[in-house]
């Protein structure tokens, strides 16, 4: 497996970790029939700062912190893929949940 693939799948679960983190923290939520994570935007997250403050704090508490596979990313890398998730996941609802009301 070449390095570039490697790194996009690394990319991958580092993205799914940190919807992961985005749900516990309470900016992203779960659906919790369907598992579809949702209620991310583009409006920016925890626009007054706050976030990243905590985040940050968080990162750096490597290892034993609630993000263990942040430590070794750089800090720029790090908010880009929270930001990243964040805009992943702009839905109001859950996809299928909104489908199931639908039909
Ligand atoms: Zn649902």
């Amino acid at each position: 497996m070449g390095r570039a693939k490697e790194m996009m799948i690394e990319h991958e679960q580092n993205l799914g970790a940190a919807a992961r983190y985005l749900v516990s923290k309470g900016y992203l939520q779960q659906c919790p029939y369907h598992e579809q994570i949702y209620g991310g935007g583009y409006d920016g997250l925890g626009g007054d700062g706050d976030f990243y403050r905590f985040a940050m704090a968080d990162r750096n508490r490597g290892e034993n912190g609630p993000v263990p596979w942040a430590a070794e990313l750089e800090a720029r890398e790090y908010t880009n893929l929270l930001k990243e998730a964040y805009e992943e996941h702009a839905a109001d609802e859950c996809g299928w949940c909104a489908k199931h009301r639908d039909e």
